[in-house]
């Protein structure tokens, strides 16, 4: 069953194009990944998604989420609607602890007057240990993993149907990103669906389920994860031997 469903979306930063027309669908309780070189248009995807276009963003094109229209939808009723990113740029309250931050992440529920607003924290730290060990530590102090570990789970605080995540391996070290996407599998388990892109095709293309692969701005390739990973143009231009270290 598609829980989301993108046809023929165009997005553009003033005159600029950056995506001409992607059309994709993300099942419930599975994976479903957007691979491409930088540029290629894969924030802007998610952004549009999100409702957190900036100010110069336009778009077309239809955005249809448990069968409703999120066109005009802003950003913050599609959250309670179900649908939260993980920016690229993790965002976190630096001078914060990690238990606050993650509390943050079940404000929205807070507000809404949510009796267990709170209750996905045990959840959480369950998922991340080492979060849990660090809960009374500065979010600023922690390490590039631990920070993404963080964003990821300040995400779920908020019970989302739809998690979208945008390189969540950026800069990190390899055993750390072997770890990140354990645990993207680990989500996938507890049946959220994930949009993930990734301009670390490999990793990507083993825990996904479908696979798109963007390329300015136009989605070229489709297909089951597994079987993309087998044809050659994208093992020769995503997967060559130069990028088995990654
Ligand atoms: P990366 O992996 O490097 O983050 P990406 O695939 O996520 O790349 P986008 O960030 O979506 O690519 O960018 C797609 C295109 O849109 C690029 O040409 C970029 O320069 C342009 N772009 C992105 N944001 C803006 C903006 N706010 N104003 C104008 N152009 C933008």
């Amino acid at each position: 069953m598609a829980l989301l469903e993108v046809t023929d979306l165009h997005v553009g930063y003033g005159k600029v194009d950056a995506l001409h027309g992607a059309t994709l669908q993300v099942d419930a309780g599975q994976i479903a990944t957007v691979i491409g070189p930088n540029g290629a248009g894969k924030s802007t995807l998610l952004n549009a998604l999100a409702g957190a276009l900036p100010g110069n963003g336009h778009q077309r094109g239809a955005v249809r989420f448990m069968d409703q229209d999120l066109h005009k939808v802003a950003i913050e009723a599609r959250v309670a609607r179900g649908v939260s990113l993980v920016p690229e740029k993790r965002e976190l309250f630096a001078s914060m602890s990690v238990e606050d931050n993650l509390l943050l992440g079940s404000y929205r529920r807070y507000q809404a007057r949510e009796r267990n607003h709170a209750d996905q924290l045990p959840v959480v730290f369950a998922l991340f240990p080492r979060l849990h060990e660090r809960r009374r530590q500065q979010a600023g102090t922690l390490s590039g993993g631990e920070r993404q570990m963080l964003a990821l789970g300040r995400a779920l605080m908020g019970k989302p149907q739809l998690l979208m995540l945008d390189e969540p391996s950026l800069g990190l070290a390899p055993l750390i990103v072997k770890e990140i996407f354990q645990i993207i599998v680990q989500l996938k388990q507890t049946g959220v669906a994930i949009l993930l892109v990734e301009q670390n095709a490999r990793a990507a293309l083993q825990v996904a389920d479908h696979a798109y692969v963007l390329e300015t701005g136009e989605i070229v390739m489709q297909g089951p994860a597994a079987q993309l990973a087998q044809d050659p143009r994208v093992v020769e231009t995503y997967l060559g031997l130069a990028r088995t270290q990654r």
